[in-house]
């Protein structure tokens, strides 16, 4: 069984900015630790665009940072956790997501993996690799899905038959060795 491929951003570690509104003015000119609490200031008043939760409103969250290599995965891991036909994901630093309520309950779908989701009504909120700085947030536990447009699709190779390619997505399959020991914990 396989999962999402180790060129995700969860795997590259590269340093990735990408604050929608910045107020370059009042922080370019700052040092140290007064500019990191005036960038903490300025993330939780104005930069802080984009917020999710579940369907019961118990988790609640937003991201200080826009999602990289937002994906479909149609790994038979993701369909099975999702639910669904196939996850639909968008990246973030898990230092860029900040619970706003009840942080949600997590499954290890595999001893690499865990899968967060309410547990008062099950919304599924997450996937993330352990060992991983990145974690994967739902596309529909967004409060404004269209701010998260996917432009990948992992797994393809599981793909169901009746679910096409979108023409601008990069289409790539899973299988690599970084899961290679990966043991499935899902029934
Ligand atoms: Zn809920
Ligand atoms: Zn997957």
């Amino acid at each position: 069984m396989t999962h999402l491929t180790p060129d995700l951003p969860a795997r590259s570690g590269g340093e990735y900015s990408m604050l929608r509104k910045t107020n370059a003015g009042g922080r370019i000119a700052q040092n140290g630790a007064r500019r990191r609490r005036l960038r903490q200031l300025e993330v939780s008043m104005s930069e802080t665009e984009l917020s999710g939760g579940c369907q019961c409103g118990a988790v609640r969250y937003e991201i200080t940072q826009a999602p990289r290599d937002v994906h479909f995965c149609h790994c038979r891991m993701c369909q099975r956790a999702s639910g669904n036909v196939f996850a639909a994901l968008a990246p973030v630093r898990k230092t860029a997501l900040r619970w706003l309520a009840e942080e949600p309950a997590e499954f290890a779908s595999s001893t690499v993996a865990r899968r967060s989701f309410c547990r008062h009504c099950g919304t599924p909120i997450s996937f993330a690799y352990n060992e991983s700085e990145w974690t994967c947030l739902t596309l529909g536990s967004f409060d404004d899905p269209e701010q998260v447009p996917p432009t990948i699709e992992y797994g393809v190779e599981s793909r169901l038959s009746y679910i096409h390619p979108r023409e601008q997505c990069a289409q790539k399959e899973t299988g690599n060795g970084y899961l290679a020991n990966m043991i499935n914990q899902q029934a």
